[in-house]
């Protein structure tokens, strides 16, 4: 009796473990063809029919007959992600926040950003606009969408565990339970992972961006504040305390300005957003508008912009040298501000890199702006939040559909 349930417990093991195999290679790879999911998997064709089968029953993929290619035989059926089932990605940023509905193969269904001006910011005020924008966003998807989890990605130091946002300088918070708040504040029962905005914009650049299978990765999000993800060997680094990744607060400037993280002369004093708009002349707090008319005064030529992008471009090599001579990553992936900074800044950023890298260091290096646009750390979040059900896709109860929610709210 005993032999028996070991002996089924271990193929429940082995079970689960495949359906994951295969629903994350369809979530990280795309659509296949279950001669693809043969190949790559290692299990044989009926054992993949089997595990595609319960995938489909539980609504995360489908499946669509090809096409013949005039190959002898009968075409293999493609196997792809559905888009009944997602995950929410969240941001919050000094001057925006931002939700996303996010399915299975990264697809972005949904997106919404909203500008606000730079103060600081009741955390309450926050929760509830983040709930009230993600409400609206699901309130227009087909009603049977199925939500299972939310990522929230917060521009300053987060430690996981606690879900708890420790000090985020620049928006005037200490040790605010940001997860715990919103799930809270959600109509309907969620898990809620959160993490530094960096680590989310590394993840989704080794994922889904420039950075796609590589093992040492340094990502920097540059806005107001600046912090960097780091992947090191493959594994992200957290450090002891959750602070690795502040490389706005690396020193730079002994004679530098004020930081607001209580020190001076620090990187994101020189190459921050407000650095940006003091060598422009434009005052600081005007927030993504300003900005935006500063790239357009950039593109159309002028010349008094294009000499301040060239000392911005100088200050962010200086930084980045050392951050290249510390991690020797394969690559560093520029986000936020600094990827549409990236075409004005380019030149002067490389010189400084050529004077300041070891030059072995300096050959295989790639400094790119990132392609996933200003929502690389979304994109992050959102995978995280799908860890849950990539590691067993059919452990959990699956959750009530977002349309279920107004019975629960009915019922307050
Ligand atoms: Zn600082």
């Amino acid at each position: 009796m005993r032999r028996n349930e070991t002996a089924g417990s271990r193929s429940e093991s082995v079970r689960q473990a495949n359906l994951s195999a295969i629903l994350r290679s369809l979530h990280l790879g795309g659509a296949a063809t279950r001669s693809d999911l043969v190949a790559s998997s290692g299990l044989t064709r009926s054992a993949v029919g089997a595990l595609v089968g319960e995938l489909t029953e539980m609504g995360f993929v489908h499946e669509e007959r090809s096409a013949s290619d005039g190959s002898p035989g009968r075409p293999s059926p493609i196997v792809m992600p559905t888009s009944d089932h997602v995950t929410i990605a969240m941001e919050v940023l000094v001057d925006s926040l931002a939700v996303a509905a996010i399915s299975l193969g990264g697809h972005v269904l949904d997106h919404r950003r909203v500008d606000r001006t730079r103060q600081a910011r009741p955390v309450d005020d926050t929760v509830r606009n983040l709930v009230d924008l993600t409400s609206k966003m699901l309130d227009e998807l087909p009603t049977t969408v199925v939500v299972h989890g939310v990522g929230v990605a917060v521009a300053g130091v987060v430690r996981r565990s606690d879900k708890t946002v420790v000090v985020a300088p620049n928006i005037g918070w200490n040790d605010v339970p940001l997860g715990d708040l919103i799930r809270l504040a959600l109509p309907i029962d969620l898990p809620v992972v959160i993490a530094n905005d960096g680590d989310f914009g590394v993840l989704a650049e080794v994922r889904r961006g420039v950075a796609t299978g590589m093992h040492d990765v340094v990502y920097i999000s540059g806005e107001v504040g600046v912090g960097a993800g780091v992947i090191a060997d493959g594994r992200p680094l957290g450090g002891a305390a959750g602070f690795a990744g502040e490389v706005g607060h690396i020193p730079v400037n002994p004679g530098g300005l004020a930081c607001r993280c209580g020190s001076s002369g620090c990187w994101e004093t020189e190459v921050g957003e407000e650095a940006l708009l003091r060598r422009v002349g434009r005052a600081a707090g005007g927030g993504r508008a300003v900005v935006d008319d500063v790239l357009a005064s950039a593109a159309a030529g002028d010349a008094d912009v294009l000499a301040a992008m060239d000392a911005h471009g100088r200050w962010l090599g200086f930084g980045l040298a050392g951050i290249i001579n510390t991690f020797d990553p394969d690559v560093v992936v520029l986000g936020g501000l600094f990827a549409r900074l990236f075409p004005y800044v380019a030149a002067a950023m490389s010189s400084e890199l050529d004077r300041r890298v070891f030059d072995v260091v300096r050959q295989q290096v790639g400094v790119l702006p990132s392609g996933l646009g200003l929502d690389g750390p979304l994109l992050g979040a959102a995978e995280w939040a799908w860890e849950q059900v990539l590691a067993d896709p059919a452990g959990a109860e699956p959750p009530l559909p977002w349309c279920a929610r107004t019975l629960i709210v009915g019922e307050v």
